[in-house]
């Protein structure tokens, strides 16, 4: 692993060379904005691993773009079409979950972890078992294990960079050592493009409208938990494990404008936050350049422009995953990762219009209710309590 503390930020590279980076998850929001700011300064980073899902010819445009080492496609149908697409070059072509899992340990300076849902939490492991310095946009993978990640990141001495821009925000000004100091972190949240509307209201709307965010361009999945607010319940779970604070030091509120992306108060009434415009490049340029900071075109905050600042308190009776989400936490064990697979099935549903928006907050709690899974000790546990989650979830669609 390279030296962290030698990176040239301005340069964008180690002082002895390039910065060697994998991609898990390339082809999606988080995955393109991280190339974006790579192809800024191209000299200054060295692609060892691109993946996707499925999309084999945006997946093979990236790889021959960067020059990538390995392109993985985790859908093994799709591999005869990756290797055509890439023929020709010297990119080495692999399909399928072990083979993600196998490319993610590849040794690098950088990895971000950028896969949807709990697909990417065997990925993310795989990266952190090298002892990397990773980069987590994947939040899930924190929500279904977050005990075994946190426990793995230390046992390997990895650095997890915190990329949600919630997270990111805290990981900017919570000073670790004025911890005793640390009263409460306040995540902020949109509200989403329902925030101000009524119950009759949400009970029609289409996925179209779901995934019109007003502040953020970002996938599908998240943009429909942003709709409904699980995101902010899955961020609070991720909160917890990603910062030494209790359960109930944990608070969230509602900031329409996504300028304000979370604060850190501390015990003599300062409150410590991290203001931006809107947009993912500046946590992934964070973390990319951490523990300095890298330099990019990114729109400049303009106050005066913006106005006012409004702060809601949220609304859990409008938006009951954020009560689910946090009864999950505070319940522990098996609950989170139960949330999480079961709101993946209900979201999917959703989008397919197979169920109504209101209904992907009832399929998770009738799936809570359902469940008894204890303390998970493993990733086979996890997989267990997910798998049956889902299955769970499906049967009532
Ligand atoms: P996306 O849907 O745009 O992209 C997901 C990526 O994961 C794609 O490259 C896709 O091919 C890959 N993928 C999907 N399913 C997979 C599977 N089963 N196996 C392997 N690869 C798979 O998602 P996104 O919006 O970029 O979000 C990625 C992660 O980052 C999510 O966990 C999300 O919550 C988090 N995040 C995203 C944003 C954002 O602005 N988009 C902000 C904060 C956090
Ligand atoms: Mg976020």
């Amino acid at each position: 692993m390279t030296d962290v503390a030698e990176i040239d930020i301005k340069a964008g590279a180690t002082a002895n060379g390039v910065k060697r980076v994998s991609i898990l998850g390339s082809t999606g929001s988080v995955g393109c904005s991280t190339i974006r700011l790579i192809e800024e300064a191209p000299d200054a980073f060295d692609i060892a691993v691109l993946t996707a899902h499925s999309n084999a010819t945006e997946l093979a445009k990236q790889a021959k773009a960067l020059d990538a080492d390995i392109a993985v496609i985790a859908d093994q149908d799709k591999y005869q079409e990756l290797k055509d697409l890439l023929q020709g070059t010297s990119i080495e072509v692999a399909a399928g979950e072990d083979a993600l899992i196998e490319a993610a340990a590849e040794p690098v300076d950088w990895t971000m972890s950028a896969i949807v849902g709990a697909a990417g939490l065997a990925p993310t492991l795989s990266s952190i078992k090298t002892g990397q310095v990773v980069a987590l946009a994947n939040k899930e993978a924190l929500v279904c294990a977050g005990d075994i990640v946190m426990a793995e990141v230390a046992k390997k001495q990895a650095h997890l960079l915190p990329v949600d821009s919630e997270h990111n925000a805290i990981f900017q000004v919570f000073e670790q050592d004025q911890l005793s100091s640390i009263e409460r972190i306040i995540l902020t949240a949109s509200g989403g493009p329902f925030h101000g509307k009524c119950h009759e209201f949400m009970a029609f709307v289409t996925p179209d409208q779901a995934l019109a965010h007003p502040n953020w361009d970002m996938g599908a999945k998240i943009s429909i938990d942003s709709a409904t607010m699980m995101n902010k319940g899955l961020e609070l779970i991720e909160a917890y494990h990603l910062f030494p604070v209790e359960k109930d030091q944990i608070d969230i509120i509602v900031h329409p404008q996504s300028v304000v992306h979370s604060m850190v108060e501390y015990g003599d009434g300062s409150v410590l936050a991290q203001m931006g415009s809107p947009d993912m490049r500046t946590p992934i340029s964070y973390a990319l350049g951490w523990p300095d900071r890298y330099s990019f075109k990114a729109e400049r905050l303009d106050l005066a422009k913006i106005s006012s600042l409004t702060f809601f308190e949220p609304d859990e009776t409008l938006f009951p995953a954020l009560r689910l989400a946090r009864e999950a936490l505070t319940a522990g064990g098996g609950a989170p990762a139960i949330l999480n697979a079961a709101n993946e099935i209900a979201v999917s549903a959703f989008l397919k219009r197979k169920i109504g928006f209101l209904e992907i907050a009832t399929i998770v709690d009738k799936v809570l209710q359902a469940s008894n899974f204890g303390i998970l000790h493993n990733i086979d546990d996890v997989m267990a309590a997910d798998a049956w989650a889902r299955s769970k979830a499906s049967s009532l669609i």
